[in-house]
């Protein structure tokens, strides 16, 4: 079997390995580490759990110390889509580089900049950041690229799917052409592909399943359930003791936070992590749950990806994706390190096709729990109280064009209303005065428009990630 000293890494870095625990290489790192070591690009196909951060972060370190290129210039930059995911990376840097002379900051949007002005200021050698704050700081000349020697993507496929994909692009083009690129994505669609293509040169190709198979490690149930009986369904199972680290994924951050809310009242130990949390309250919320002070934690997808937690003995899924690679990326949180897990999956009458999705990609049919007192036949036949979930969803697709046409009726007869005004205004605009008089009609016409159901709509419709 590989050792870390086979990878020939330096005394430094094998020290800080073995202070982790860590004795043999995982493959990706068995893989990937003579190639980087010799400054090639890299497309790796792998996700969180591989162990795909230290596989990058070693050799950059050795890299660095080696080839002792410029100091105090920016010579690694690492992107990452999430916060959480760019402060673990940050920590491995850290960790990994504890007996170097290397500096590497983080820095991430959602929390003030100023701390990050600071710590640029320190001229650091490795920065791990989000795309969005590191083009501004870019914009306003606090990060300056050219001396960079190596550039890691990781998460290529979550970040396009958070849209990132301009941000990305623009990233890409302020760095310098010499440059050693490394790309990760857990997944290859072709947009990805494309992506990669653009960025890399004749790279090595490193291709990794996780340790522990979901499909095959994973005990999962299905519990056909009527949305409205969700929490109470949620709440009988977290009685059971064995039930010692959960993780709730939710669709939507509204519905993270009444889930939390809802446990909470009854008492149970639970706080929830999603994108409209304040950064330290997520951060708080994590090292709760990772310490054991928290038994639940409630999260949605993408403020949950990336997030390393061991021992998690449960997952559920108290809505189902829609996407049935993020099932497989959520129970994928449970049997980590070898243990067993358990996957508990709530599926409504709305969601039964995508759970013929998600049976279609791991292959087999998620066993059924019908003995429990919230068992919805309705559910299982895809339904709601009695309708057709198809019918379900045109009817509130036609409610919602209805809504949108009421609006638009509404905007026009009031412009028109406004228009058959207009004269009577202009002479108004014309006494001495009337500036203010025009100021506050247009407070007006800004505080009406903030409460437009439209305005509404779209600002819900943001927030469901
Ligand atoms: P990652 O995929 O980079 O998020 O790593 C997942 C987990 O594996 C982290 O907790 C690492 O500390 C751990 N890890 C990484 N490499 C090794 C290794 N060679 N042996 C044991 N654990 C490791």
């Amino acid at each position: 079997m590989t050792t870390f000293t086979d990878l020939n890494l330096n005394d430094a870095l094998q020290k800080s390995v073995s202070q982790e625990g860590y004795i043999n290489p995982t493959p990706i790192q068995e893989q990937a580490i003579p190639h980087l070591l010799s400054g090639k690009d890299l497309l790796g196909c792998a996700q969180t759990g591989t162990g795909k951060t230290a596989a990058f972060a070693l050799p950059i370190l050795q890299r660095l110390v080696e080839t002792g290129g410029r100091r105090g210039r920016i010579r690694a930059l690492v992107i990452t889509p999430t916060r959480e995911l760019a402060a673990q990376i940050k920590d491995s840097f850290l960790t990994y580089g504890r007996y170097m002379d290397i500096m590497t900051i983080v820095i991430f949007g959602g929390v003030k900049q100023l701390h990050q002005e600071k710590e640029l200021k320190k001229r650091p050698d490795v920065l791990v950041a989000t795309p969005g704050r590191l083009l501004d700081l870019i914009a306003q000349g606090y990060v300056t690229l050219s001396h960079l020697e190596v550039f890691v993507l990781d998460e290529a496929d979550r970040m396009l799917d958070m849209g990132f994909i301009h941000d990305v692009r623009r990233i890409i083009a302020a760095l310098p052409r010499r440059r050693q690129s490394l790309f990760f994505s857990a997944t290859m669609p072709p947009a990805v592909a494309k992506l990669a293509s653009s960025l890399l040169r004749n790279p090595v190709k490193v291709e990794v399943t996780p340790q522990a198979t979901p499909v095959e490690r994973i005990r999962q149930s299905v519990f056909f359930v009527d949305q409205k009986d969700k929490g109470k369904l949620l709440e009988m199972l977290l009685a059971d003791r064995e039930v010692s680290r959960a993780l709730v994924f939710s669709r939507t951050k509204h519905g993270a936070s009444r889930i939390a809310k809802n446990l909470k009242r009854r008492g149970v130990s639970v706080d929830a992590i999603h994108g409209d949390k304040a950064q330290n309250a997520r951060t708080r919320a994590l090292e709760g749950f990772r310490s054991g002070k928290v038994r639940v934690l409630v999260a949605t997808d993408i403020a949950a990806r990336g997030i390393d937690v061991e021992n998690i003995s449960h997952v559920f899924n108290f809505d189902l994706p829609n996407v049935p690679e993020t099932h497989v990326h959520r129970i994928g949180r449970t049997a980590r390190a070898g243990a067993d897990g358990m996957a508990f999956s709530f599926c409504s009458g709305m969601e039964l096709a995508d759970l013929k999705e998600i049976e279609k990609t791991i292959g087999f049919e998620i066993p059924r729990d019908r003995e429990n007192e919230f068992h919805s036949m309705d559910a299982t036949r895809g339904l709601v109280e009695g309708v057709p979930a198809s019918k379900v969803k045109k009817l509130r697709e036609q409610e919602r064009h209805q809504r949108i046409r009421k609006y638009k009726e509404s905007k026009e007869s009031k412009k028109r209303s406004e228009s058959a005004r207009k004269p009577h205004s202009s002479k108004a605009r014309s006494r001495p005065g009337s500036r203010e008089v025009q100021s506050s009609e247009s407070r007006g016409e800004k505080s009406r428009n903030r409460s437009h159901p439209l305005r509404q709509r779209r600002s819900r419709g943001n927030s469901k990630r």
